[in-house]
């Protein structure tokens, strides 16, 4: 029996064609205004915040699943209230695709792409030498959240660069930090050690403004902080102020409280950032890779199976 899939973001051919050859789908372009809506019974989604209303006006609706890692946009405890699974397509490809991503922000940064660039485009040969490059060779690399792309970001620091690493995540044991490679920190002492700061925790309660002004502060002069996890979780005009004051020496920055930004981000008009649309983790590889774990997982819910990445395993209590 086919179910009528609405792909409210685009996804890669290789999973939309695989759905559609199966279901009924309503594609991103038909969207919400589409006669079929109501009757939808999965959701695949990328990053567009899903409204608890859009749950609300399908009655049939059984699963979402999230192209990605992080669930921010998704309103989980309103689906599980209605008994509808909520799975997300965590790491493989996508989490190399965001280590690398955040890897060449850390270099962008510290090798001052963008004015580099700018020197030979703007015919300013003779300031070459006038800008000081750092290395991320033997770097000492603070990690804030040591999940999947942070240990794929830590790998490539250390074997690649002969980084030190350090990471702060209070859900491991410090024996777990250890067992994979990193120095256990607090965060405060991970942010006075760094070199290089990478972010990668999902955004949460715990986690929004995790990076405000105060520990900004306690970064050293000439330090690089980057973040390709979410926008929120650090405070942008305190970033920008501490920019300014060359408190901290660049950012990379792919992610935004408001994406897209608005065109006034202070955030902008600074010369040590570089900044990314929310791109760390769109490879090629990586969208083929989700697209096609959204339709594995599709499948195996119409087998009658638990997907591997259920993240609300209680509605399966209420579905019985
Ligand atoms: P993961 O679940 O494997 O790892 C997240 C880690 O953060 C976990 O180890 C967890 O213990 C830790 N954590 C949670 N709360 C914390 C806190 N308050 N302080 C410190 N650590 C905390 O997730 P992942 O696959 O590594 O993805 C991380 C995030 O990256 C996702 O949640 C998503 O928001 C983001 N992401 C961004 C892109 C992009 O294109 N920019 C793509 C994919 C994922």
């Amino acid at each position: 029996m086919p179910e009528t899939v609405y792909i409210l973001d685009p996804i890669h051919p290789a999973g939309a064609d695989r759905i559609a050859a199966a279901h009924d789908v309503i594609t991103p372009e038909q969207g919400t205004s589409d006669p079929r809506i109501e009757a939808t019974t999965m959701i695949v989604i990328r990053t567009t915040d899903l409204p608890q209303e859009l749950i609300a006006r399908m009655p049939n609706l059984k699963l979402i699943v999230k192209h990605g890692a992080g669930v921010d946009n998704i309103p989980i405890p309103f689906a599980t209230s209605r008994g509808v699974m909520v799975c997300n397509t965590p790491g493989g490809n996508n989490s190399t695709a965001v280590a690398e991503g955040a890897v060449t922000l850390m270099l962008a940064v510290l090798r001052r792409v963008r004015e580099m660039d700018a020197v030979v485009r703007e015919n300013r040969w003779d300031e070459r030498w006038k800008t000081r490059l750092s290395d991320l060779t033997e770097a000492k690399v603070g990690l804030i959240g040591f999940g999947r792309i942070a240990r794929y970001t830590a790998k490539i620091c250390g074997a690649g660069f002969g980084a030190e690493i350090a990471a702060y995540d209070p859900m491991l044991s410090p024996e777990d930090i250890r067992a994979a490679g990193a120095t256990p920190m607090d965060l405060s002492e991970l942010l006075g050690w760094s070199d290089v700061v990478s972010i990668h925790v999902p955004l949460t309660d715990s986690t929004r403004n995790l990076i405000g002004a105060e520990q900004l502060a306690l970064m050293h002069k000439g330090a690089v902080i980057v973040n390709t996890s979410r926008g929120g979780i650090i405070d942008e005009d305190a970033l920008a102020a501490a920019l300014k004051a060359d408190q901290i020496g660049g950012a990379g920055i792919d992610v935004f409280e408001y994406e897209p930004p608005r065109p006034d981000n202070p955030l902008f008009t600074l010369p040590n950032i570089v900044l990314g649309p929310h791109v760390a983790g769109v490879t090629e590889a990586s969208m083929k890779g989700m697209a096609l774990a959204c339709a594995n997982v599709i499948d195996t819910v119409l087998a009658g199976e638990r997907p591997a990445t259920l993240l609300n395993p209680e509605v399966l209590g209420q579905r019985s």
